[in-house]
């Protein structure tokens, strides 16, 4: 069970950044030109916040998302282009860093080899999988394709134990249905059915690319819809699995043996190179585990063939020549998030390089590009955060004293990351060759699983980053109670050295104060400050609290995203009131850090209008109603629209900035606004 949170979806996140300040701003920081000022802030405040923003930036055919986030991938990847390139373009010492972020990108760049090698790469491991004969032989296939990190039936990871956070603990995770969310297979709304007959069709496409007849090509498709959708009807859906207690099943190896039997565990084990002897392991959902068990003893071997077979044609499919790039892009690209055009080739390489060696990159990049000036003020405001969120426990009127007492100490017990890592990972055991862009991600994939399976017997190693310095992204990890901003993040819009303290306590600030209430989410709440799944609240306390966020989980759920479609409440539920927190926080540290020296109105903006409006142009973006209608089954947070209009309502200095009355029609009444941080 991981349970990391983020400030956006990590799948979507954008995963390149580039240098703090390069957009020289004036004080206040805010580009005016991108508020609509036609529309009142009372009736749309994302419109009147940056509807001009969003007319400025329509959607380009290569995206889904257009938004603050991408602006910055746009740049921060030419950045690390320069980079990458200055490196692709000489010979390298072999063995060295820079022989292996040059020749991953030359691999990923030569259309010309890739085109010729068509599906050569993944032949002869093709053929493996369909010579097998008896299901013994499943299991060391599983665990064969992997060590070159392709995934089926289930995840296995090491990771900190919930309620023991200092040990390392051997974890099965659910899995092995490639379009992600169980509704996907069972669900039968036209949306829904549409997505499903396209996912048929790229399962065909692609076995027809290997060379399969239609007739052929057809019937493996049938295995391995049968195969996902008997999964996907045990699996656990994404609401249940933000349930920290539902899913943790801890037991000793030797019972989870007994009760999964039917499964060589033991061979599993061995064949992932595992040397450490497992005592004990959490088995996070047991019933979709169950139903593997049960499938690999029931069904034909054919049809384990044809779903193995399709795993690895899946999962090598953008590294191989363009018709299966292409057919890849068509299913998971334009059908399940409306964009219309595959990213140019030199993006998707960037993304492959920072993807196989991605603290490799970061530690070039941070030397260029992150200024240590803008590590000291993260850290200055990071302090008035957390004493912002000490003051805003103490006011909850509906808390106990002693549950009081117990948060802030976990408060004041947060582990801070900023920037970049202490120490970076060693890549020297891995080699990068000019066989094939494949086989290196394979052997890039087996590098991460062994540096990962090398951490069981060991203590959790706090000190390492979750996420890479360039990730334009943070997050909040409750089993090290600890919150990290990456450097990727720590620019324009969100952060600027240049502007004052509305413009950045509006936007960096409630992203810190964001991550910071993650630790009280109705999630993150549940882990003590030791970071151990442990109830420390005094009896009453979690009925309040769970009281107070349902009026959040029922106000979100009464969203129409699309027409008919509505928001998940429930779903979102922690990253709602994560920003709610966030923005109270930062706006009570924000009047806090300018109570001796407000600030003065400038172009016609109080300071506190400026703060709502920083906060707001972090979410400007346009969004295709594909990649709305996917976010919205399968992503905690809310859309950037939302995360503006449904959370700001909520907010009593939004009202009082913007002189907002019960006339405007994003008024909600005080007693009915989300009372909680
Ligand atoms: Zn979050």
């Amino acid at each position: 069970m991981k349970t990391i949170k983020y400030v956006v979806a990590a799948t979507f996140a954008a995963m390149l950044a580039g240098c703090a300040g390069q957009k020289q701003t004036n004080t206040i920081g805010i580009d005016l030109a991108n508020m609509d000022t036609t529309v009142a802030a009372g009736q749309d405040f994302y419109e009147y916040a940056c509807g001009n923003w969003m007319k400025s930036h329509p959607l380009t055919a290569e995206y889904s998302r257009y938004g603050s986030f991408e602006v910055l991938d746009e740049n921060n990847r030419k950045q690390l282009r320069e980079l990458i390139e200055g490196l692709a373009s000489k010979q390298n010492e072999p063995g060295s860093l820079a022989q292996k972020i040059g020749d991953v990108y030359n691999l990923a760049m030569d259309s010309v080899t890739l085109n010729q090698q068509g599906a050569e790469p993944i032949k002869e491991e093709l053929q493996q999988i369909a010579a097998m004969k008896d299901k013994s032989e499943i299991v060391p296939m599983i665990t064969q394709l992997l060590n070159q990190g392709v995934g089926s039936y289930f995840s296995s990871f090491v990771y900190a134990d919930p309620k023991n956070s200092d040990v390392n603990m051997f974890q099965l995770n659910q899995g092995g249905i490639n379009l992600g969310e169980k509704e996907y297979y069972l669900d039968n709304d036209s949306a829904t059915i549409n997505i499903r007959e396209n996912y048929k069709k790229y399962i065909v496409k692609l076995f027809t690319l290997v060379g399969c007849s239609d007739a052929e090509a057809t019937q493996k498709m049938n295995d391995v819809m049968e195969i996902e959708t008997a999964i996907a009807k045990e699996s656990f859906d994404a609401v249940q699995q933000r349930d920290p207690e539902a899913n943790y099943h801890k037991m000793a190896y030797a019972d989870f043996k007994k009760q999964f039997a039917g499964f060589d565990w033991d061979a599993y084990v061995k064949g992932l190179g595992i040397k450490t002897e497992i005592a004990d392991l959490n088995v996070s959902q047991l019933e979709p585990i169950k139903e593997v068990v049960r499938l690999i003893n029931t069904l034909p071997v054919s049809k384990h063939i044809a779903y193995l077979q399709f795993n690895l044609i899946d999962a090598a499919a953008s590294c191989l020549s363009d018709d299966f790039v292409n057919a890849r892009f068509d299913f998971y690209g334009k059908v399940l998030s409306g964009r219309q055009e595959l990213s140019p080739r030199w993006k998707r390489a960037v993304s492959a390089v920072n993807g196989m060696l991605g603290e490799a990159v970061g530690q070039m990049y941070v030397e260029k590009y992150f200024p240590a000036a803008a590590k000291e003020r993260m850290v200055k405001l990071v302090k008035n955060l957390q004493t912002a969120l000490g003051e805003r426990i103490d006011a909850q009127d509906w808390m106990s004293d002693s549950t009081k007492l117990v948060a802030k100490e976990k408060l004041a017990t947060f582990h801070v990351k900023v920037g970049y890592p202490d120490t970076w990972k060693d890549y020297s055991n891995l080699d990068i060759k000019k066989d094939s862009y494949w086989a290196n991600n394979c052997r890039a994939s087996k590098w991460a699983l062994d540096d990962n399976y090398s951490r069981l017997g060991k203590p959790v190693d706090k000190e390492e980053w979750l996420m890479t310095p360039q990730t334009v992204n943070a997050y909040y990890n409750p089993s090290t109670n600890e919150i990290c901003f990456p450097a990727g993040i720590l620019q324009y819009p969100f952060f600027d050295m240049n502007a004052d303290d509305a413009f950045n306590y509006g936007a960096i600030g409630v992203v810190i104060g964001h991550e910071m209430t993650h630790g009280f989410d109705d999630q993150g709440r549940q882990f003590d400050k030791n970071g151990n799944l442990r109830d420390w609240w005094a009896p009453g306390d979690a009925e309040r609290f769970n009281e107070r966020v349902k009026v959040m989980a029922d106000f979100f759920s009464n969203i129409e995203v699309l027409p008919g479609l509505k928001a998940n409440g429930q779903l979102t539920l922690g990253e709602n009131i994560a920003d709610h927190g966030g923005l109270s926080v930062s706006y009570l540290a924000f009047k806090n850090a300018t109570k001796d020296a407000p600030l003065a109105t400038e172009s016609g903006l109080t300071p506190e209008q400026r703060f709502f409006l920083a906060y707001a142009n972090v979410w400007a973006a346009n969004v295709r109603d594909e990649e709305i209608r996917s976010r919205t089954k399968s992503d905690p947070h809310s859309l950037g629209r939302w995360r503006v209009n449904g959370a700001l309502p909520h907010i009593d200095a939004w009202y009082e900035a913007f002189n907002i009355t019960p006339n405007d029609p994003l008024y909600i009444a005080p007693e009915n606004r989300v009372k909680v941080w």
